[in-house]
């Protein structure tokens, strides 16, 4: 449900403490954050408001995840859209939508008594890709929208708005898009390290029964360049290899036998896109 095209989705929310690793990007979310969280001291050194977030790296490693803790930690509503839904869209539909989902924000925020709103734009790279040799003209007044929109907003103004995007193709981006006082702050979000891994299986595992003998960390390992998506799928995948088993709980080896798993399905994905 409510994941219907062009419907903008509002969700349950999340905490920092719920997304494994990745302690740097949400220390530097957080101290982004400090503009809607602490709005007097912003104003009293005459800093210019931050409007626009940008997160960066490869899929599943938790972007949309810390937008949505984003919103929860600065008490913003969160409005959620994503490029892919601009994709063959009649010309000024696409417009009209982005106009849409800020006044959506502003008037969620509004009807539920919060000061701030989060708008998380995610594959940017579809509705912000390069406007070079007339290639992306289709998406020129989505972009152009999005600019006025992201131009028109005060630090005076009550919602504060701001906007989280991400994308993997940061080098696509149209310059426009990139200068002071739109996204002009970028937060790198990649692949997690062992530490980071082992905390992702942690989390994911919370709900599931592990046998004692379970090795989390020896399971970190073993998944080396593995995303936060990836882990989640490890730790599923073990589950239903351990109910198969009709055993009680999950072994050491139903993990293995998942990492191996997710990893050949990717395989396969790719070899079907060859
Ligand atoms: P995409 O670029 O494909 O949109 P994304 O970076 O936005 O990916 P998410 O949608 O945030 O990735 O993550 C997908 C799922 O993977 C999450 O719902 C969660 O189950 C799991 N996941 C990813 N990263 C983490 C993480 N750091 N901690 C815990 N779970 C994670």
């Amino acid at each position: 449900h409510g994941s219907k095209k062009g419907s903008v989705r509002q969700l349950t929310p999340l905490s920092f403490e719920q997304i494994g690793g990745q302690e740097r990007a949400k220390q530097e979310l957080i101290e982004a954050l400090d503009f809607i969280v602490k709005p007097e001291e912003i104003a009293k050194f005459g800093i210019r408001p931050l409007k626009g977030i940008l997160l960066t790296g490869p899929p599943g490693t938790g972007k949309t995840l810390l937008a949505k803790a984003a919103a929860h930690y600065s008490d913003s509503v969160y409005v959620a859209a994503s490029g892919s839904e601009f994709v063959e869209m009649y010309v000024g539909v696409g417009a009209s939508r982005i106009r849409d989902i800020f006044k959506e924000a502003r008037q969620k925020a509004v009807k539920s008594g919060k000061n701030s709103a989060v708008i998380f734009i995610d594959e940017i790279d579809v509705i912000g890709g390069k406007r070079d040799g007339g290639q992306h003209r289709e998406y020129d007044q989505t972009l152009n929208q999005l600019l006025t929109e992201m131009d028109g907003i005060h630090s005076s103004e009550s919602p504060r708005v701001l906007i989280i995007a991400a994308t993997n193709r940061k080098e696509m981006l149209d310059s426009a898009l990139l200068r002071p006082g739109r996204f002009d702050r970028h937060i790198g979000v990649d692949l997690p390290d062992k530490k980071g891994r082992a905390h992702i299986l942690k989390i994911h595992a919370k709900n599931k029964p592990l046998d004692d003998t379970v090795n989390l960390d020896k399971i970190a390992e073993e998944s080396f360049n593995f995303s936060g998506a990836q882990l989640e799928s490890v730790m599923n995948e073990a589950a239903i290899y351990a109910m198969r088993d009709k055993q009680e709980k999950i072994r050491q080896q139903h993990l293995s036998m998942a990492i191996d798993k997710v990893m050949m399905g990717e395989k396969t994905d790719r070899e079907a896109t060859k």
